[in-house]
């Protein structure tokens, strides 16, 4: 049940935020709802979940107009972007999680729509990752920087699946040094398995799917 895991998935961040030293309300829980209906997304919303992650812009699109009247709700893209979705995407969520490109910031620009905007950061090495190079992203900042729409918060990243989520640790630690050399005070890191490794590191936005809502049925 939903209300159960909800539960256990706040009990776990208030438990890790303890060990962190950390006040838990410097925490927000992403609930992501890819390849669920908008009739479950409502159903968290009526438990309190606020925040929503979807990872492609056409699927959530088709969603939106029946959850249009959940207006404290914050829509999170956390999937890729491509350009030529940029304007939808501005029509339908408040946050991007996942700029990697200056084109791309230039076209979420030209939508003329506020937005939250945090970097994906790629830290390892692997090749069909999305996300800019870490010594690409002073280069980035400025990019985005340039438009006043587009309010950068943060960095993202996703470190290579592993069941083992000390594994994810180190990635963390790097997006966090990153971001403090930045000054960036978000960082979007922790999915259903990692998300206490993620705290201890400083996450301001855990990403949980799995752990809220059970396995997702392949597409
Ligand atoms: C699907 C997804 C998540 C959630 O993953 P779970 O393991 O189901 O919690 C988090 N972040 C991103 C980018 C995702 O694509």
């Amino acid at each position: 049940m939903l209300i159960k895991r909800l539960e256990q998935v706040q009990e776990r961040i208030a438990k890790a935020a303890a060990k962190a030293k950390r006040d838990p309300e410097t925490v927000t829980l992403i609930a992501v709802t890819k390849k669920f209906t908008q009739g479950l997304i409502r159903e968290a919303y009526l438990l309190g979940l606020r925040d929503f992650g979807e990872n492609y812009v056409q699927e959530f699109a088709q969603k939106y107009p029946e959850l249009d009247d959940l207006i404290d709700a914050r829509f999170h893209l956390i999937g890729n972007l491509q350009s030529n979705k940029a304007k939808k995407a501005s029509e339908v969520f408040s946050v991007i999680h996942t700029l990697d490109d200056p084109k791309l910031a230039r076209r979420l620009a030209d939508t003329g729509v506020p937005l939250e905007i945090l970097l994906e950061v790629k830290l390892s090495g692997e090749e069909a990752k999305s996300g800019v190079a870490p010594e690409d992203v002073p280069f980035l900042i400025d990019a985005v920087r340039q438009f006043p729409t587009l309010k950068l918060t943060g960095l993202m990243t996703m470190p290579p699946w592993s069941e083992d989520a000390e594994l994810s640790r180190p990635y963390f630690a790097r997006l966090r040094e990153l971001a403090y050399k930045h000054r960036l005070g978000k960082l979007s890191m922790g999915m259903s398995h990692d998300l206490e490794v993620a705290i201890e590191e400083g996450a301001t936005y855990v990403r949980v799917g799995t752990a809220l809502f059970g396995p997702r049925t392949k597409a």
